[in-house]
């Protein structure tokens, strides 16, 4: 059934860029025979999944939507992409993204955007855009995405489904194509909280492949899904609602929070004082990184490898010239020059240490509650070429979505209304580390 949504939908949609029919049905045959032997049900069992296309699946084309990995198959398969199967899921397909996962859009993919699935003159959200129209148009149950300031959260908010990004550390990052290391997460993206709760547990976990992957046990999710919210405090955060945020956000959010009064919490103004600095924080922090993960691709060990070189110095410079597309060129050299000696303790230190004065904003703001709450993002899903004039305009969406990977902190976008217009509108659900327990039995709450 989902390769067959996938034929329909998939030529408009553009959300997937290879498509594993082949593969996915060997599984499900592979699925069927466990299931005739009589074994024991595994947690995902023939649930098909996709994948975003900047982790790798050994043996497919892996490319972040990018001409320069246009023609590379991963040799290896990512941590969190492998759990997955070894839970029995399917792998149906590689979604299409921002290149390396830049963009807030998914209209930098070099093959084309991605539309919305509920309205072609609209953007899906990005850069997991591909994940979310997939999961949205019904291609599969449940996408992976990846979220360095948002990427899982705001798709899954303009889309209408649910997107979580794990604390930083609880799910391993081997196999995920490096963007902000410091940042980078995988998550699901699924129609439930339900769903979101079971693929996080099968995905989330210590590796011996990645460094930062965290020993704090897993909870069982699933387990703990239903709460009685009565005597919680939900922390609303006073900044998330200024200037900029659609009138229809606000009255869609605001209606959620009443939604939890009424369960028995207690609503608690909170505060991030230091909101107003995320996105300049973020955009110094992710482009440094990125500047220096994306010094690999060099038309030598990885994919493109630009034809009319005659100088190693040529092949590198061509290859990157001819490769990268424009947004990909342009974070490379923000963030060259962030880290460049003689500015680097003007930017780069400097948003080191506002990225502290951010983490310290939300263990104060979780002094005085169990969660916090506030909008996924400024307003619903936008028009194709609405933003794509004015890349600054595009950072500034990111405004609620950046401050949790900053924070390295767990957050979930799951629907909460829809705006006059009939487009779908996030509530975003902020735990503690660690605390992913907290945001699903909230969110449960609220479906
Ligand atoms: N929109 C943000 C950016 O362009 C976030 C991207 C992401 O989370 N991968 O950097």
């Amino acid at each position: 059934a989902a390769l067959e949504t996938i034929a329909q939908r998939n030529p408009d949609l553009n959300a997937l860029l290879s498509v594993l029919s082949d593969r996915a049905l060997q599984q499900a045959a592979e699925v069927d025979a466990r299931l005739a032997a009589g074994e024991p049900l595994r947690p995902l069992e023939g649930v098909p999944i996709v994948v975003k296309d900047n982790q790798c699946l050994a043996g497919t084309r892996t490319t972040c939507a990018s001409n320069i990995l246009a023609n590379y198959t991963a040799t290896y398969t990512a941590t969190a992409v492998a759990r997955l199967e070894a839970a029995g899921a399917v792998i149906v397909g590689k979604a299409n993204l921002d290149e390396f996962a830049m963009g807030s859009s998914n209209e930098n993919s070099a093959f084309g955007p991605v539309r919305h699935p509920l309205d072609a003159t609209r953007v899906p959200g990005g850069s997991s855009g591909g994940s979310a129209a997939a999961v949205a148009a019904g291609m599969c149950l449940a996408a992976t995405g990846s979220d360095t300031g948002g990427s899982i959260r705001q798709p899954a908010s303009f889309c209408g489904i649910v997107g979580v990004k794990p604390t930083y550390g609880r799910v391993s990052r081997y196999g995920l194509v490096a963007f902000g290391s410091s940042l980078d997460q995988i998550g699901p993206m699924t129609r439930t909280v339900r769903d979101a709760a079971r693929m996080l547990g099968v995905m989330a976990g210590y590796d011996v492949h990645d460094a930062t992957s965290s020993l704090h046990p897993v909870p069982d999710y699933l387990a703990e899904l239903e709460a009685d919210l009565r005597g919680w405090r939900v922390g609303v955060v006073q900044e998330a609602f200024g200037a900029g945020l659609d009138a229809d956000v606000e009255a869609a959010v605001r209606e959620a929070l009443k939604t939890y009064e009424s369960l028995g919490a207690t609503l608690v103004e909170v505060s991030l004082p230091h909101l107003g600095y995320a996105i300049a924080d973020y955009y110094i922090i992710a482009t440094a990184e990125a500047s220096a993960n994306l010094a690999r691709f060099d038309g030598v060990r990885y994919g493109y490898r630009a034809p009319e070189a005659t100088t190693v110095h040529d092949m590198y410079a061509l290859s990157r010239e001819q490769g990268f597309g424009p947004e990909v060129k342009r974070r490379i050299l923000l963030g060259t020059y962030a880290l460049s000696s003689g500015y680097y303790d003007a930017y780069y230190l400097k948003a080191q240490k506002v990225r502290t004065l951010l983490r310290r904003d939300f263990e104060r703001a979780f002094e005085q509650c169990e969660v916090l709450m506030m909008p996924t993002a400024p307003t619903p899903a936008f028009r194709l070429g609405e933003k794509t004039d004015d890349p600054l305009q595009m950072y500034l969406s990111d405004i609620y979505t950046v401050t949790l990977n900053l924070a390295g902190v767990p957050g979930m976008s799951l629907p909460c209304g829809t705006s006059r217009e009939g487009l779908p509108i996030g509530l975003q659900i902020v735990a503690p580390a660690f605390e992913e327990t907290r945001m699903f039995q909230a969110g449960r709450a609220l479906e």
